[in-house]
Parts: C-alpha cells; structure tokens; sequence
C-alpha cells in the first residue's frame, strides 16, 4: 500500500469528529440516566469516566483538525497510536459500565438502555473506525464483549437470546468494516492513478513542440497548452477560461500572431468538425514565419487543433531544393537544374525559325592551379570564372556548372554557327585573361565544345555531342573550340566497341604474348626477351598493343590486363634456358597502383621464377608523377631483385636526371634515334647517351634495329651492350621464341648473330 493511501486511512479516523464527540457523551447521559433510576454508586462513577475520555478524544481530533500540512508517514503513525489508546479506554470503559449495569441493577429497563447504547455506539464505530479495522474490532472486543458475558451469566432466555444476538450482529458489522476499508482504499487506488493520469497528460500537453487546443462540441475550449500560449502570444489565464473558439482567434489576431483572414479560416474548419489542415504565413513579414494547422474531430464532438512552428522545416527544405538545383560555390545552375531547363527549353522551341547553340566549356590548367595554390584559391577562381561567363552573356542564355571545371552555355535565338563561334572566341578570350586570386596573379585557358539544336534533339544528346565536340577541340591543342561532327559520333561509338571487345577479350583469353630478344653484342647471345601484347580478335584480326594499351588504360582494364601478362610472361620465362630473362612492359597507371610490389612478388611466386631473371621496363611517363613514391616502389622491386629498364628513352623529356635519380639497371635508346644515323649529328647523339648511361654503370640497349649496317654503326664504339629489332628476330609466338632460344643456347656469337636472322624467323 502505498504510503499516501495509509495516510489517508489514518486521515479517516479523524474525518467526522462531531458524531464522535456527540457519541462519546451519549454514554455519559445514558449512564447517568440508570444511576439516577437505580441509585447505584458505582454507575454514578462511570459518568464521569465516560466524560473524561470523550473530551480527551474530542481534545485530540480538536488538535488533530488544528494540523494545517498533509499528513507524512510518521505522523500518521503517531495520530493512530492516539486514536487507539482513545478507543481503548472507551472500550473499556464501556465494557466496565456494561457489565456493572448488568449486574449491579436488577431493572430491565436500565439493562435494554444500557444494551441500546452499548450497540449504537459501537456500531457507530464502523463509520468512524473502518479504516483501521484492527481498532474498530479491539474496541468491539473491549465494550462488547464484557456485556455479552455478563448477559450470558445473568442468564434467561431473554438474556442470551440478546447475546447471541450481539454477537451475531457485531460479527456482521465486523466484516462491514473490512468492506468500507476495501472501497475506501480502492478509491484512493482509483483517485492516485487519476492524479498520475493527469500529471502525464500534463506534462506531455506542455511539454510537446505543438500548440494544442481543444474544444468542446458547442465550441468552448477544454484544453490549451503553454506552447500555444506562446506561439500566439496569448495571456495565461485563456488556459483555464473556457473562452470561444472565436474569442481565442480574435485574441490571436489582437495579439498579431495571425491575420484575420486566417482567423476566418480557422473557425471556419472547427465549425466543419472534419478533419483537415491549413498553412498560415505570418501577417508580420519580416517575421517569416510559418505555421501548420491541424483539425481533428474528437469522437464525442468537439475539435482538436494542433499548431506547428513549420518555418524551419520550410527553410530547410528550400535550401535543399536549392541546393539540389544549384551549385553552392559559384551559384549557379547545376546540371540537373541547367538538363532540365534545357529540355522545357527544347520542348516550347520546337518547330521553331531560330536556333540554338549548348558550348561545353572547360577550363584548361586548372588542376595545375589547384595542385599549386590549393584549393580554396582553386575555389575562387571558379567563381570568378562564373562571374565573367554571367557577365558575358545575353539575360535569355543559360549558364550552368556541371561540376569540376566545367561549365555549359546555352545561348538561345540566334542566326548561324558564326554567332555560336563568335561567343565560343569570346568565352576562350575572357576566361584566358590573367585573373588575381590572393595576391597571385592567375592564367588558364578554356575549350569550348559547341553542338547546335536541330529539331527533335534532345538535351541529353545536345550535351554528349557539344562534350563530344570539347574532346576534339581539347586534342587539338586546348584554348580552341570546335564544333561537333557526326564522324565524331562514330568514332566514339567504334572506341565504344572496342572497349566492349577489349573487356571481352580478357575474360575470353584472347589476348597472346609474342617475344622479342634481346641480343648482347659481346656474345652475341640472347640476354631477354622482351614480351610483346597481341590481341588475336575474330573479325578485327591481330590487333597492336598500339591501338590496345591506351584504350585499356584509359578504361581502367590495364591494371587486370598488366596482371595477367605478367604472370603469363613469368611463367613462359622458366620454360627459357636459364640464362634468359623475360622483360615485361608496365604501363604508368599500372606500375602506381597501390600494391604493385605484392603483385610482382605474387608472379614470380607462382610461376617460380627467380626475381633476378625479371626486367620490368618502365616509360618516363611514370617517372614523372609522385616521384618520391615511384623512387619507393622502383627500390623496393630492386630490393627484391627484380632489375628495372627505361623504356623509349629519348622520346619523352628525356631528362638526364632520371638516369642519375632513379635505381635503374638499363636504358632502352628509342628506334626514333636511328634515323638518320648515317649522318654525324643523330649518331654522335646516340653514342652520347650510350656513354653516358653506361658510365652511369647502366647497360644500353639501342632498339629497332633493322639493317647490319645500323648495327655496325652502334656497336663500332662498345658502350651500347645490347641490342633489339628485326635484324635479329621479330616478335614471335612462345612456341617459336622457344625453338629458337633451344637452338641457339650455347652457340658463338657470330653464329648467333646469323642464326637469329629476321628473315629466318618471319
Ligand atoms: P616497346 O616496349 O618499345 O616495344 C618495342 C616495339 O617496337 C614493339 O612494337 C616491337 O614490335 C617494335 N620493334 C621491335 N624491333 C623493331 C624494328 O626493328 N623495327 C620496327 N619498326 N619496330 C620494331 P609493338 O609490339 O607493336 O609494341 C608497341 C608498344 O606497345 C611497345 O613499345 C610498348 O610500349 C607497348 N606494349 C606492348 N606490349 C605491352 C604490354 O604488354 N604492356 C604494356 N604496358 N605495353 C605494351
Ligand atoms: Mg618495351
Ligand atoms: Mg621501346
């Protein structure tokens, strides 16, 4: 039980004092009464008695109802042991004058009033006592039951009639009192849960984001909360006033939380009772603020209506459709935006005299600005670039950012691909002139891509060709535009196959490995053979690793192709005389991937070849980025063993340092070298470089040698080591390259040099 309600059954006890105290002397005048008929003493003396404890126990519930704070556990405890020791002695004192009655008077009149008042008090006692029935029953047991011994031992069937009696009745009223005690504790059960009940609801009315209002079928509030106080502004004492529902919004609108307009409508929808919703705005603009109404019928009658402060919501979701339309750097349209606007633009166009140009444009050097001066500079300069391109252009164009850097224009109505270029010249003009960023003085280029609207085309084909057409004015040199051409689809769509084909090829191993060797001009043997790509394609026939490697790097299938040639090259290499090493050809992007060292070691795991007897030739190209992490990789391949050669030197920049920076073991002289190596200039070129990297400790390989005559030229001065090209042997099959690597092991130079001709292996 909890301690509130044992509080209020002692409460209880105290609840009614006038009954008690009246009670309390209707014993003392009864008891005078019988001592004045009969004369006897010893009733005489119990008025008194009767007297003094009933202004003791009118003293107490005097000062028990003196008590103005709720009643705590302890002092309840207190005021029940009172009680009870009043009850007891008026128990007591009762079952004394009882039994001296009884027995002291021979009058059965005095003994029927003393019965009478015996049982009217106590019973009296069950709506006094029933919430401590333990009391009420001592006090029964204590009055009551001296007088039905004595009515037993007086005897007569009057006599125990009247005590069987007694005692039947105050068994009854003894459970009476356990009953009255059950309903008054589940009362206060029913009235506590109440209490929670309403605490909850009370808490959660004014602690929610909504203001709430209800109103009763003829239209009166019942409910309001604090948060609609708030919003609206309104005085405290609404929350209890029971005021109209158009009391309530013409209070609203005084306070200018609403216009009356909106005070219309929303007495309006209470009087509907249908459930419905309204958004206001707020009469005050600078305000800004809105708010969502809610109406919701109550079943018995009545409205439930629940405002939100919506201004935020809407907000947000306007900076986020901002945001998914535009682009948060420069502000400008972005490309969904700009895909759209193109298309309503095509669509209301249609059929019409006058066209249109969509110029893709494309900023040239803007990742070297990025790489350089970081990006928020990189940032800037975008926005300046939006800048001048809005400044450009006509009111009725419409430029947009598609991201990275770059930017598409449409420019409406005009005559001829003359106006489309003369805005192209322009665009590359303005965006080429120099711009300040941060006290640095700034310079790119732009491309510009131009397709021109026919009629039926759609904006997604507009915009693959004007890209289509920046592609081509980007090969050409950058700085230029270009105008798209049909041929330009085609051959995107015949690079579009190939790609196909290309991924195709790899899955279905249609792809061979040809070898080259690699002669040393010493002992005229072969040192590697250089292992070359074939596509061996059913219609496109064998395809060159010319027209195959730059696609495959481009489409990201290098990494996966340069996999399996390696592995395959590795494992054709132990199939080798073990005096012959294999050379593979990386290519840049491949040669940077992240785990290119595991990948090697993987390769020469598997196909169990020695690391010493792998050449990974490598271009210039990938020397050129990231040199620290390229020095890195080329050191630990080294460290494994693995020996690394510059390919086509001579082609790219050519950089000396490279020879002296990077772990290189050989250097391959590019073919291009040869030409016109009968003359003095290209050959004293050649051999300079031959010198040099072999004083560099590096052996020098001259490639695409084709004539004896060639050979004779490069070898007369002794630094170049090795050489490559037809003169020896073209690039052959692994069946045929083993042939002849079994045939000529062992054999003398000149006889190598003669048995490995071009011509015997074609
Ligand atoms: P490269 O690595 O410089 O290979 C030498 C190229 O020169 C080969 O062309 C070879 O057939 C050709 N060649 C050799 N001797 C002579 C000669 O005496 N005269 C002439 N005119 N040409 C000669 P190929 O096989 O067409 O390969 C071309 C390029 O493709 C290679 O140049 C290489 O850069 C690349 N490549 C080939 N296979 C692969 C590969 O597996 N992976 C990578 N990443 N690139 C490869
Ligand atoms: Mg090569
Ligand atoms: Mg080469």
């Amino acid at each position: 039980m909890s301690p509130t309600i044992s509080a209020a059954l002692v409460e209880s006890l105290f609840m009614n004092p006038a009954p008690m105290i009246f009670g309390a002397f209707g014993p003392a005048i009864a008891g005078a009464v019988i001592a004045a008929v009969t004369r006897d003493l010893f009733c005489w003396l119990c008025v008194p008695l009767f007297i003094v404890v009933g202004l003791a126990r009118a003293l107490q519930m005097y000062r028990y109802k003196q008590r103005n704070s709720r009643l705590t556990v302890e002092e309840a405890g207190i005021w029940e042991k009172r009680y009870r020791i009043g009850a007891i002695a008026y128990g007591i004192a009762l079952g004394i004058w009882g039994a001296a009655v009884l027995l002291r008077t021979s009058d059965p009149a005095a003994h029927m009033l003393c019965v009478t008042t015996v049982v009217a008090y106590t019973s009296a006692g069950v709506g006094r006592t029933f919430g401590r029935p333990q009391i009420f029953r001592l006090q029964v047991l204590l009055s009551i039951g001296p007088l039905i011994a004595t009515l037993m031992y007086v005897g007569g069937a009057f006599y125990i009639a009247l005590a069987l009696l007694s005692f039947v009745f105050f068994g009854a009223i003894r459970h009476l009192t356990s009953s009255l005690q059950r309903i008054y504790v589940n009362a206060w059960i029913a009235k506590e849960r109440e209490a929670a009940l309403a605490g909850q609801f009370d808490t959660a009315l004014n602690n929610m984001p909504h203001g709430l209002c209800m109103f009763t079928a003829d239209g009166h509030l019942a409910v309001m909360n604090h948060r609609f106080i708030d919003m609206m502004e309104l005085s405290e004492d609404f929350v209890q006033s029971g005021a109209s529902a158009s009391d309530i919004c013409n209070a609203c609108v005084l306070s200018g939380a609403i216009s009356a307009a909106t005070s219309r409508q929303i007495l309006s929808e209470i009087e509907n009772s249908q459930a419905g919703d309204i958004i206001t705005n707020d009469p005050d603009a600078s305000r800004n603020r809105s708010l969502s109404w809610t109406f919701q019928p109550m079943s018995g009658g009545g409205t439930v209506v629940l405002v939100e402060d919506i201004t935020e919501r809407r907000d947000a979701e306007a900076r986020i459709s901002h945001l998914a339309r535009y682009d948060e750097l420069t502000q400008l349209p972005n490309r969904v935006n700009f895909r759209d606007e193109i298309g309503r633009l095509l669509a209301t166009r249609y059929g019409s005299e006058q066209r249109s140009a969509l110029l893709f444009v494309d900023l040239d050097q803007f990742k070297q600005v990025n790489d350089t001066l970081g990006h928020p500079c990189g940032d800037q300069l975008l926005c300046a670039v939006a800048e001048r391109l809005r400044e450009m252009l006509r009111p009725e164009d419409f430029v947009a950012r598609f991201g990275g850097d770059e930017f598409v224009v449409f420019q409406q109505n005009i005559h001829s691909h003359e106006d489309a270029a003369g805005l192209a010249r322009r665009i590359v003009d303005r965006l080429s002139e120099r711009y300040k960023i941060d006290n640095h003085l700034v310079e790119i280029g732009a491309s510009v891509g131009i397709a021109m609207t026919a009629p039926g085309v759609s904006a997604d084909t507009l915009l693959k060709n004007a890209d289509m057409a920046l592609y081509r004015a980007k090969a050409d040199g950058r700085g230029t535009f270009c105008f798209f051409r049909d041929e330009m689809a085609q051959t995107v769509e015949a690079r579009r196959i190939l790609e196909l084909d290309l991924r195709k090829a790899l899955a279905n191993e249609e792809f061979e490995l040809y070898y080259q060797p690699l002669i040393n001009l010493r002992s005229g043997k072969v040192t590697t053979c250089e292992a070359l790509l074939r596509w061996n394609h059913p219609v496109r026939g064998t395809v060159s690793p010319v027209d195959i490697i730059p696609v495959a790097e481009d489409m990201g299938l290098i990494v996966d192709l340069g996999r399996w040639i390696l592995r395959k090259a590795c494992m054709e290499c132990m199939k080798w005389p073990e005096a012959v090493s294999v050379a593979v050809n990386f290519s840049p992007q491949q040669f940077h991937q992240r785990d290119v060292l595991s990948e090697v070691r993987y390769a020469l795991e598997v196909s169990g070849l020695p690391a010493h007897r792998l050449e990974i030739e490598i271009t210039e190209s990938s020397l050129l980025h990231n040199t620290q992490l390229t020095h890195d990789v080329l050191s630990q391949l080294r460290t494994l063993g693995v020996r690394i050669s510059l390919d086509d030197f001579g082609t790219g920049y050519s950089s000396l340092s490279y020879l002296h920076n990077f772990p290189l073991q050989k250097v391959k002289i590019d073919r291009s070298f040869l030409e016109g190596i009968d003359s003095d200039r290209p050959l004293t070129l050649l051999r300079g470089v031959a010198r040099l990297s072999a004083d560099l400790g590096m052996s020098v390989v001259v490639e695409g040698i084709e004539t004896n005559e060639q050979l004779e030229l490069i070898s007369a001065d002794g630094a170049v080591t090795e050489a490559q090209g037809y003169l020896f042997s073209r690039p052959v099959p692994s069946v045929r390259i083993r042939q002849l690597l079994n045939a000529s092991h062992g054999r003398r130079t000149d006889e190598q040099l003669h048995v490995v001709p071009s011509r015997s292996i074609a």
